[in-house]
C-alpha cells in the first residue's frame, strides 16, 4: 500500500463579535487616561491590536469583531449622526494613503518629543487617540456613524500589511508545502 501524504484541511474556529461591548474598553481607556494620563500608554494595545491580527494572517478580523474604538464611534452616534455619505476624495487611496502618512509624521514626531520619558510617552499616545477619536466623532455626526472607519489609519495600515506583506508571505509559505507534499508523495509511490 503506498504512503500518499495528503494536506490537511485547516478550518478556523469562528469568533463571535464583540462590538457589542468593546466601546466600554473605550471610554475605561479615556477615564483613566483623565484620572492619570500614563494609562495613556494602554494606546499601544489599541493601536497594535489590528497589526497583531493582520500579522496572524486574520485580516481585517480586529476592524470587524474587536475595535473599541469602531464599537463606541457606531454604537454612540447612530441616533445623532445625519447619515451623509462622505465626499468621494475621501474614499480615494490618494486620501487614506496621505492621511496614513500624515498621522504617521505626526505620531512620529510626537515620540521623538516625548524621548524615553515613560510620561511623556504616555501622554503623547493618550493625546494622539484622543484626537482621533474627536474627529471620528465628528466625521461620525456630519457622514455615517462610522466614517472614520473608511479613512482611518490603523484600519488602512491593516489593509495594506494584509495584502503586500502577510498573504504574498503566506501565498509563499502554502507553495513550500505543496511542493513538499508533492515531492514527498512522488518519494513514497
Ligand atoms: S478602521 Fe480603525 S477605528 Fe475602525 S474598526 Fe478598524 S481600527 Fe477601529
Amino acid at each position: 500500500m503506498k504512503n500518499v501524504i495528503t494536506l490537511k484541511n485547516t478550518t478556523h474556529k469562528k469568533s463571535h463579535s464583540h462590538m457589542k461591548w468593546a466601546w466600554i474598553i473605550m471610554i475605561l481607556f479615556l477615564t483613566l487616561g483623565i484620572i492619570d494620563f500614563r494609562f495613556g500608554i494602554l494606546g499601544i494595545a489599541c493601536m497594535g491590536a489590528p497589526l497583531y491580527h493582520a500579522a496572524r494572517g486574520k485580516g481585517k478580523i480586529h476592524c470587524q469583531k474587536y475595535c473599541p474604538r469602531g464599537s463606541l464611534l457606531g454604537r454612540m452616534l447612530e441616533s445623532v449622526s445625519m447619515q451623509n455619505k462622505l465626499p468621494k476624495f475621501m474614499v480615494t487611496k490618494k486620501f487614506k494613503n496621505g492621511l496614513l502618512s500624515f498621522m504617521l509624521i505626526v505620531f512620529s514626531f510626537s515620540m521623538y518629543h516625548a524621548g524615553l520619558n515613560f510620561a511623556r510617552i504616555a501622554f503623547a499616545m493618550f493625546r494622539f487617540m484622543s484626537m482621533s477619536l474627536v474627529i471620528g466623532i465628528v466625521m461620525g455626526v456630519f457622514f455615517k456613524p462610522r466614517s472614520w472607519c473608511v479613512v482611518c489609519p490603523m484600519g488602512h495600515g491593516t489593509v495594506l500589511l494584509d495584502r503586500h506583506v502577510i498573504k504574498p508571505m503566506n501565498e509563499k509559505k502554502k507553495e513550500a508545502i505543496v511542493e513538499e507534499v508533492i515531492s514527498a508523495n512522488k518519494k513514497a509511490s
